[in-house]
């Protein structure tokens, strides 16, 4: 088997480092040949000066004289869009909306798009799912929950047609079993402390608010065709069990394993096969229980919020992941509560007017959403 080819667009950040991770547990079988940052040139270098990629991408335009000076051996672009030219999987760790263009260029580029960026494909569905069909294009996601639902249709499904449902597990976050009434004066630190999964931190606040969990609902919704009634959410807090498919017959495959993103990662860079590195199994010994319950949708208001979305389509997503990154960024800046997230998002889906026939929309035409509900989420916000 030759070396696979592999680029990290956000190579720095928690999705980066873990595959860099896989890469060096199976050694020989992947090479890195690009890394991709914002602005974290310190940790870029002493990464490039590992793994020798041909190309590191900078997009912070003040940093790249320097980043040239300590890499000599490598080429310094300014687009992370760019790292699809030489590999042959691009892994899109990039955090939010500003994810979109890597995974444009390497559906477009005829490659493997490893997503970990949930945001590009919920806010661009429209636009990104022609591009799937680009030959030699293919999107494996890396998300756990939709590893997970990959896993068990390419192990039981023969058709489509014999999904009946789609079931994504949910640890709950922090705050499973709060109410919104106990949960009004949370600070950041509280929100950051995920009970089993460690991740970057957008993400982690997201998956306090059930956020993450609600575009999970519209990323499955993308990936797997099904449609919003077909895809249900339980509150699973061991995260053992990734996500589930019923099928048609009413038989459950579900996907198991140790909560830790280097097995999605290692899933999506192997497929069609499998890494050798286990990264921690399930001791069923000690495991003892699988608890389920269902999510509180009246204190965790953005899982509903992003059901609503999905439902309207069209530009209703881009415009909730937009004002969901802004209010995000508002929480860890201080400006505004935890339970305030949810009503930033709820205050600019009510503005969401935009009709837009998906079947001529462009990235242009998503980029101009995201601009207007980040500006409708700033009005919110300095109200
Ligand atoms: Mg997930």
């Amino acid at each position: 088997m030759s070396t696979v080819r592999v680029a990290i667009a956000g190579s720095t950040g928690s999705i980066g480092t873990q595959t860099l991770d896989v890469v060096r547990a199976e050694a020989g079988d992947y090479e890195i040949v690009g890394l991709g940052v914002g602005s974290s040139v310190e940790a870029l270098i002493a990464q490039a000066n590992e793994f020798r990629p041909k190309v590191v991408a900078v997009a912070d335009p003040s940093r790249r004289s320097e980043v040239a000076a300590a890499l000599p051996f490598a080429e310094v672009i300014a687009d992370l869009a760019d790292l699809a030219a030489d590999a042959d999987v691009v892994v899109n760790g990039v955090v939010g909306f500003a994810g979109l263009d890597v995974t444009v260029a390497t559906l477009r580029g005829g490659k493997r798009l490893a997503l970990a960026n949930k945001e590009s494909l919920i806010a661009a569905g429209p636009v990104v799912q022609p591009l799937r069909s680009v030959p030699g294009a293919e999107l494996v996601p890396v998300d756990s929950e939709h590893c997970a639902v990959h896993q068990c249709l390419r192990s039981s499904a023969r058709s489509a047609a014999e999904l009946s449902r789609i079931v994504l597990t949910a640890s709950g976050g922090p705050f499973r079993g709060r109410m919104a009434a106990e949960l009004a004066d949370v600070g950041v630190e509280q929100a950051l402390a995920h009970p089993t999964w460690k991740m970057g931190p957008k993400i982690t606040i997201d998956s306090s608010t059930l956020m993450n969990k609600g575009l999970e609902v519209i990323e499955a919704h993308e990936l797997f065709g099904a449609s919003y009634d077909q895809i249900e959410v339980v509150v699973h807090p061991q995260s053992i069990i990734h996500s589930m498919v019923e099928f048609t017959d009413g038989a459950t495959i579900a996907q198991l394993s140790m909560p830790d993103m280097r097995l999605p990662i290692g899933y999506a860079l192997a497929y069609p096969n499998r890494i050798g590195t286990p990264f921690g199994r399930v001791d069923w010994t000690t495991l003892q229980r699988l608890d389920f319950e269902a999510p509180d949708l009246g204190t965790f208001r953005c899982l509903a919020l992003a059901y609503a979305a999905g439902r309207v389509g069209g530009t209703a997503p881009a415009w909730l992941s937009a004002a969901n990154e802004e209010a995000v960024e508002a929480f860890l800046a201080g400006r505004i509560r935890w339970t305030q997230i949810a009503d930033v998002c709820d205050a600019v889906l009510q503005q969401h007017t935009e009709t837009t026939d998906t079947s001529t929309m462009s990235v242009e035409d998503i980029v101009a959403a995201d601009a207007t509900a980040r500006r409708a989420a700033q009005g919110v916000l300095s109200r």
